[in-house]
């Protein structure tokens, strides 16, 4: 048995998928403030998955953030209780094994690799565009990383072949200016159409639908903008497919728009990456958790 954890800033999800990939358990509960009774929260709701089940099983967790390979303790995580935490070594002591832990994107891109949109594909790149924008790269079934513990963070990476009026770009909560978060998150989409401080880009799709010119060029920008940030990619893994997350990732316009804008900066003749949504949605942080073992 395979037991996942997503760990996020409001709920604490645990899932239980056995050796085909069915969901035998799911639960959840709040996330609580505190680090400490995180842990024991995780921990609760493991023992209880395993007593319901009768079976143990392997733990992967995802977070918000990155195990420096420096430190082992959490780093960028936007749940502040977690970082400088080392969690990984506070959940084995806890669950008496080995726990595995990762980002939320590198789950999404297990996840969507393993039985969802980019099943069948050798090299899925898979993208976050929500509160924040990260990636994730898996690769014959193994998630790709490195002496950095930096695999896939495109997110702060900046804007590629910016315009002038785009230069130097919004400064970034990681301390640089113009990172891709700035722009294709949902705060970076709603402060490029509202202004500075304009955080919910919710309503911005169908303002454009219903003919708000401020709001449909804004999308337009964003699409373009994503575009450009995937045709680098493009030129540096080309991957078999891109598969998008997060709640930017219901922009239906993204699919049509995206691969015609992003050909344009592919080098060479061709240009036919799919970018495809992701299947299993909010849960394929939780599921790609699971998985983090499946690779030996
Ligand atoms: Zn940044």
């Amino acid at each position: 048995m395979r037991l996942g954890i997503d760990l996020g800033g409001t709920k604490i999800e645990i899932v239980a998928l056995d050796r085909d990939g069915a969901v035998r358990l799911r639960r959840r509960v709040p996330t609580p403030s505190d680090y400490a009774a995180a842990v024991e929260a995780i921990a609760a709701l493991v023992h209880g998955a395993e007593r319901e089940t009768g079976e143990r099983g392997t733990v992967g967790v995802g977070i918000p953030g990155s195990l420096s390979p420096v430190t082992g303790l959490v780093r960028n995580a936007n749940s502040q209780a977690l970082n400088g935490q080392p969690l990984d070594r506070d959940l084995a002591a806890a669950l008496g094994r080995e726990v595995r832990v990762t980002n939320d994107a590198n789950c999404l891109a297990m996840s969507e690799a393993a039985d969802g949109a980019g099943a069948g594909y050798r090299t899925v790149f898979a993208v976050i565009m929500g509160t924040g924008c990260g990636g994730g790269i898996v690769s014959s079934g193994r998630i790709l990383d490195g002496p950095n513990g930096t695999g896939g963070e495109w997110g702060h990476t900046p804007l590629p072949w910016m315009r002038p009026e785009e230069f130097p770009g919004p400064r970034c909560w990681c301390g640089r200016h113009g990172c891709l978060e700035t722009f294709l998150s949902g705060p970076g989409l709603a402060a490029d159409c509202d202004g500075p401080g304009a955080r919910d880009a919710g309503s911005i799709p169908a303002r454009a639908a219903a003919g708000e010119a401020k709001a449909a060029a804004a999308l337009a920008r964003h699409a373009d903008r994503l575009a450009r940030a995937l045709g680098m990619i493009a030129n540096i893994l080309d991957p078999d497919v891109v598969v998008l997350g997060g709640g930017l990732s219901n922009m239906e316009h993204l699919y049509r728009e995206v691969p015609p804008l992003m050909a344009r900066h592919v080098f060479g003749d061709v240009a036919r990456t799919p970018v495809v949504r992701a299947r299993h949605g909010d849960s394929s942080g939780v599921f790609g958790a699971a998985r983090l073992w499946d690779s030996g």
